[in-house]
């Protein structure tokens, strides 16, 4: 099981990616988290991070590439892997692609014939709104909730034509409660790993 979350702030999609790695028995791998701690621990990737975050932008895409190219190598994520937060940028989609053929010695192959699916969580601004005003994390403050959400827009929601091109698109509505939204991840996604 190879999976992208994608879906913008608010989505669900940390709750779901989750929920999902431990029911499958695969690392959650979650680029904010991993950030976050860089920023708490005050590593020289966390000192260069937090400004971009603090301001609901994104992370220069080197950074991130270095910080998923790292975990990607980890001996746990051969048997799979549950990706929330990345990629955010075509940049980032095309680096992942390389690295995909890398990590899995299929040399020659690229990652649109990797078994890789991304999942999009739909879910309308307003409810975004109020789901992240209600989370209360160091940047879930209105103003920059507002950044992210034009940031995703213009930067990581055309992925979803990106992925769906090449049918690796899984699309669910997460405007809904969250044990639906994981029965119906559960369906569109059992059976194709
Ligand atoms: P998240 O927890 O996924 O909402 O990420 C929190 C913040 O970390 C984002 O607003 C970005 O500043 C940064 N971040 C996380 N993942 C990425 C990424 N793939 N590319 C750039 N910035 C990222």
């Amino acid at each position: 099981m190879q999976l992208i979350f994608m879906g913008p702030p608010g989505a669900g999609k940390g709750t779901q990616a989750q929920l999902l790695a431990a029911l499958w028995k695969i690392p959650h791998i979650s680029t904010g988290d991993i950030l976050r701690a860089c920023v708490v621990a005050k590593t020289p990737l966390g000192l260069k991070a937090q400004a971009y975050m603090d301001a609901g932008d994104l992370v220069p895409d080197q950074l991130l590439m270095d910080i998923v190219q790292e975990r990607m190598n980890q001996p746990d994520a051969n048997a799979g892997w549950i990706l929330d937060g990345f990629p955010r940028t075509v940049a980032q989609a095309a680096f992942f692609d390389t690295l995909l053929c890398d990590v899995s010695g299929a040399g020659g192959k690229s990652g649109k014939d990797c078994d890789i699916r991304a999942v999009n969580l739909d879910v309308p601004d307003n409810v975004l709104v109020t789901r992240l005003l209600s989370r209360g994390r160091q940047d879930d403050n209105e103003e920059t909730i507002r950044r992210r959400l034009q940031v995703y827009r213009e930067q990581t929601e055309p992925l979803i034509e990106f992925y769906r091109a090449r049918e690796q698109l899984v699309a669910v509505d997460g405007d809904r409660d969250m044990e639906l939204v994981t029965a119906e991840l559960q369906q569109a996604l059992s059976g194709d790993s």
